[in-house]
């Protein structure tokens, strides 16, 4: 059985933690430089507002319905999240930490799971304050409904068990809701008289394999119930982050550089294992005290048109984006990365500027991870991940397993 935790609205909810007064306002949370939507509560959705839309053509609305706005704050929402994972650690040692903001459970072998997860949800709330809906089922497609049906229900919490209400859910659920599926190709399958994922379920595994893809084959067979996704073949992470703590407190901008940079080769040696690319790089650090408007938290995001795997290119644009949200005279405890709208790297296009460079750095990145493989972690780096590495962590303070952020728990 598994469980999906998913904190509801998470970018506006990390915002009404600090901001008690707006529980039950509409809040939208805006993309880097304030160029559109990428998160908003519910409120903000009854007001015909959706995710993706330019703030400058809904800034009217925004006004007269007195919609809060804010602008993304990275460093912020990394750090709710390190808290829920940690409070999720404490319930279950088998965790996958799926996004920013969603993380996949083991509740095998435990008996009463929908009161546990009342339990897990209610300790999220009551300690940090965000509220989470979970979906539990046999499979993770299944589990991803639950939590979908779960977002509308009070308690928050959904399981789909047993098979007559499964069906009576599967027989009202839209099939572009489903996990996977998307708008592209559930108007292909509504073509073929598919609309609900029961009539999905029920669609036979060659007619599927033939018209489709074994992409789609899995869905089929884990909406009947069949696992075909487990813990480590789940589909592609969106998010990767990286980010410690300091052994000490660091004043040096080359110091929080080399960190970096060395988060960077990490990240980077994650996408090119999953075949990815990211097309967006947040930065953040954390200094002791506040020096601006977002309190002690800096973050600066890059859109690489393209997408990369390429340690060297992320690494020099985190130096680039350090230098714009670094104050000297200030100390600080933290830093980390963040890649996002991570996609397949076979399905990247490449434009003229980077088509020459992308193939000798993909050669140079492919003998830098088979050394790695086989010599152990960091043998091989960039020189400006740093040699002596005083600013890391002497002692591990988190819990066990927690290795450079890349994922959480195992
Ligand atoms: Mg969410």
């Amino acid at each position: 059985m598994f469980a999906i935790v998913d904190c509801n609205s998470f970018y506006a909810s990390c915002e009404r933690i600090f901001r008690p007064d707006l529980i039950n306002v509409p809040i939208v949370v805006l993309s880097n430089n304030d160029g559109c939507v990428i998160a908003l509560t519910s409120e903000a959705k009854k007001h015909g507002i959706k995710r993706g839309a330019a703030y400058f053509e809904i800034k009217e609305l925004v006004r007269l319905k007195n919609i809060t706005v804010f602008s993304s704050n990275y460093a912020l929402y990394h750090s709710i999240s390190e808290r829920i994972m940690a409070i999720l650690a404490e319930y279950t040692t088998n965790i996958e930490v799926y996004s920013i903001d969603e993380a996949w459970l083991d509740m095998n072998g435990l008996s009463d799971r929908y009161a546990l997860a009342c339990q897990i949800r209610k300790s999220i709330l009551d300690w940090v304050k965000m509220p989470v809906s979970i979906g539990i089922a046999p499979t993770k497609t299944l589990a991803k409904v639950a939590n979908k049906i779960g977002k509308n229900k009070p308690s928050g919490v959904c399981e789909l068990c047993p098979k007559e209400y499964t069906d009576y859910i599967l027989s009202n659920f839209d099939i572009a809701d489903i996990w996977g599926i998307g708008r592209q190709l559930s108007k292909k399958l509504n073509i073929h008289g598919i609309y609900t994922a029961k009539q999905l379920s029920e669609a036979s595994d060659r007619w599927v394999r033939k018209l489709y893809n074994v992409g789609l084959e899995r869905t089929v067979r884990e909406l009947r119930g069949e696992p075909c996704i487990d813990f480590e073949t789940a589909p592609t992470p969106k998010t990767i982050i990286v980010s410690r703590m300091f052994g000490k407190k660091l004043y040096n901008q080359s110091e929080i550089g080399e960190a970096l940079a060395k988060y960077c080769g990490h990240a980077a040696t994650k996408l090119r294992k999953n075949h990815l690319v990211a097309k967006n790089m947040t930065i953040f650090i954390q200094a002791t005290e506040g020096y601006g408007k977002n309190g002690n938290n800096y973050s600066c995001r890059y859109n690489f048109d393209n997408g990369t795997d390429s340690t060297i290119f992320l690494s020099q644009m985190a130096h680039r984006m350090l230098e714009q949200i670094f104050r000297p005279t200030k100390k600080y405890l933290r830093a980390g990365i963040m890649l996002d709208q991570l996609t397949f790297k076979d399905q990247t296009q490449y434009n003229l500027f980077n088509i020459a460079e992308t193939p000798k750095q993909d050669k140079l990145m492919a003998v830098i991870d088979k050394i790695n493989n086989k010599f152990g972690n960091d043998k091989i780096g960039l020189l400006s991940a740093g040699i002596n590495r005083e600013w890391k962590m002497k002692q591990e303070h988190l819990s066990p397993g927690v290795k450079g952020r890349v994922k959480l728990y195992h």
